[in-house]
């Protein structure tokens, strides 16, 4: 099975310990889940869809997500745009993030049509957020949908985790309705409960679960921080336990992380549960790591489908 994820990778400047020293990476929701599954399951085939700029610091993100055994191919340049920035400040331990990311290369990524269309064609399962739709024009916006429908209709799979982010739109209600039109071209929906309780006064997580089963995803997983995870796959309901921890130190990319257990586990052809046991497993390890992108140890890898 050939993966392809959509989406925006940013710069990332994080403080060290020395005053006024960054250290630079590259992050970013769909990106961060695209770099645990490229370790997850080395062998599946795995590219990224975004656009970058024509300038050095465009070039270092590629070869950064290439090294990270990310096929970069299908990746448009815009010339005279870069790519989006971000800096973490600590006040007390606590992470606060300021974006530039307004006018970023990855917002031109659906302009392209059938440049995202031939992606499509060339995997098997095809992922993407509601951040991948949110920093799109609603132009962009239609034209991912709609070539997400097409390629369904051709038998490609469709992930979607709507990561709710209302700040990065116009109003709650242009949020929740592009995220309900995306949930009904997805076979598979990957929602947080809490957020999606905030935004669509779901009552609980099986309420979650409904709405995106009557959306149409044939397979939905709703997480719920350290609480129990719900599921349903072709009809069958099921929940799978939290494994507690003793400590969490940064729950940045907790859900990415997450989505790459499960996402591997559709790789290989894993029973859900098991994958949802992964995930679980290795978000528990990413939680007690600083930052999006913590590596990850054999023991967990050996734990792999
Ligand atoms: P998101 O980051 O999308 O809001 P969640 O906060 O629901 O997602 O977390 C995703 C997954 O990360 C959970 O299903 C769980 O496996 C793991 N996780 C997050 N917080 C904790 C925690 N406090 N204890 C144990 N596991 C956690």
């Amino acid at each position: 099975m050939r993966i392809l994820a959509i989406g925006e990778c940013m710069a990332e400047m994080a403080p060290t310990d020395a005053p006024s020293t960054y250290q630079m990476g590259f992050a970013g929701d769909t990106f961060n889940t695209a770099w645990y599954l490229a370790q997850l399951t080395p062998e599946t085939p795995l590219s990224y869809f975004t656009a970058v700029g024509d300038d050095a610091i465009s070039s270092r993100m590629l070869g950064a997500m290439r090294e990270s055994g990310i096929n970069t191919q299908q990746v448009r340049i815009v010339p005279n745009r870069s790519v989006g920035l971000y800096l973490i400040t600590l006040n007390n331990g606590e992470r606060s993030f300021t974006y530039w990311r307004g006018q970023s290369a990855a917002r031109l990524l659906a302009q392209d049509k059938q440049a995202l269309a031939h992606a499509m064609m060339q995997s098997d399962l095809i992922y993407f957020s509601g951040i991948t739709l949110a920093i799109l024009n609603p132009e962009g916006r239609a034209a991912l949908l709609d070539v997400a429908r097409s390629a369904r209709r051709g038998g490609k799979r469709i992930a979607f985790d709507p990561n709710l982010r209302p700040h990065l739109w116009d109003s709650s209600s242009e949020m929740t309705e592009n995220i309900m039109q995306a949930a009904a071209v997805s076979d598979i929906a990957l929602p947080s409960f809490e957020d999606e309780a905030t935004w669509f006064s779901d009552k609980n997580p099986a309420a979650t679960l409904q709405r995106y089963a009557r959306a149409g995803a044939e397979t939905i997983v709703v997480k719920n921080g350290a609480e129990t995870v719900l599921y349903r796959t072709r009809g069958a309901e099921g929940s799978v336990h939290v494994p507690p921890l003793a400590s969490v130190v940064d729950t940045t990319a907790a859900g990415d992380s997450f989505n790459a257990g499960i996402l591997a586990g559709l790789a290989t052809d894993t029973p859900l549960p098991d994958s949802i046991a992964l995930a679980c497993k290795l978000a528990g390890h990413v939680v007690q790591g600083k930052g999006a992108l913590v590596p990850i140890n054999q023991s967990l890898l050996d734990s792999c489908p």
